[in-house]
């Protein structure tokens, strides 16, 4: 483990303890979130050594891959995820038409696949050997390692996505620098992140399966993510919803406080999560379209 002095963002040394909280999901390991007073950034602290995070992801249901279950749930799965899907698809089409996109943490790569269905240039990078070869070979996509970021060509992409990315990221100045410098003049960087001042984080307190501790390492409130944005000199056009994401994180965090009755909670705290967010904006999780900040 490493113990974090100052702030990961801003480095101030302003930072105090605000929570305690167990990693439900795999290893029941405990963590806590510090918060930094001078940026707002909750932040998990201590946390595994960068080498040491891979043990963190050793869960067959990490990976969102195609099962081909015939059942109802992987039914109603492929139905959601194909949903998603279009509704990503959708927003980017008409920020660009089309285009070159780098999609980061592509997983196994269905996201890519539509674009490059519909003629767009596609590159993904993906950390998980097994994910990446799936993608590789049952879409023919050009998929890299994390460390390949490095190799591309200044402002070469119109797109650059990290879907509940960033959070995971260990070096977040780094990686927010090295995609700005990818980023064409006119492109648009799309960055989608769980939101911990959303009404079912208020509900699931340390519950709360966006925490994900330790593999989300940052938890980014509307408020410090503008903030990292502003210190690389981005500017945020826009905040979508994922409203979906209000359902599953719900059911995640009521099966993590062992309810019997997961499914039926989860889905009328879904409701009431986007409900309040409809007023306020504080989804469960958001999507942030950024561009360079002198457009
Ligand atoms: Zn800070």
């Amino acid at each position: 483990m490493k113990t974090a002095t100052s702030c990961p963002v801003c480095d101030s040394k302003n930072i105090s303890k605000k929570l305690d909280v167990k990693d439900y999901f795999l290893t029941q390991e405990n963590f806590s979130l510090w918060k930094c007073k001078d940026c707002n950034l909750v932040f998990t602290n201590p946390r595994p050594e960068d080498e040491d995070l891979g043990r963190y992801y050793e869960s067959p249901d990490y990976l969102s891959h195609n099962t081909g279950d015939s059942g109802f749930m992987g039914k109603l799965y492929r139905l959601l995820r194909e949903k998603n899907i279009k509704r990503k698809y959708n927003i980017i089409n008409k920020l660009i038409p089309t285009g070159t996109i780098l999609d980061i943490g592509c997983g196994t790569g269905e996201l890519l696949n539509y674009f490059k269905k519909n003629n767009w240039h596609c590159r993904g990078i993906e950390p998980n050997v097994k994910a990446r070869s799936f993608a590789k070979m049952q879409y023919d996509l050009k998929v890299e390692d994390e460390s390949c970021i490095k190799n591309f060509s200044p402002e070469s992409f119109d797109i650059i996505s990290m879907w509940h990315v960033l959070e995971h990221v260990p070096d977040v100045n780094k990686r927010m620098q090295e995609t700005k410098h990818l980023l064409k003049k006119q492109g648009y960087l799309i960055i989608a992140l769980p939101n911990p001042t959303s009404w079912d984080a208020a509900f699931y307190k340390n519950y709360w399966a966006g925490l994900d501790v330790p593999r989300h390492l940052y938890h980014f409130s509307p408020d410090a993510f503008r903030g990292l944005v502003n210190k690389h000199n981005l500017r945020i056009i826009s905040r979508l919803p994922l409203k979906l994401d209000a359902f599953y994180v719900s059911l995640l965090s009521e099966q993590y406080k062992k309810n019997n009755f997961a499914i039926a909670s989860a889905f009328f705290n879904g409701v009431r999560s986007n409900i309040k967010a409809a007023n306020d904006g504080n989804y469960s999780s958001i999507i942030y379209i950024l561009t360079h900040a002198s457009n």
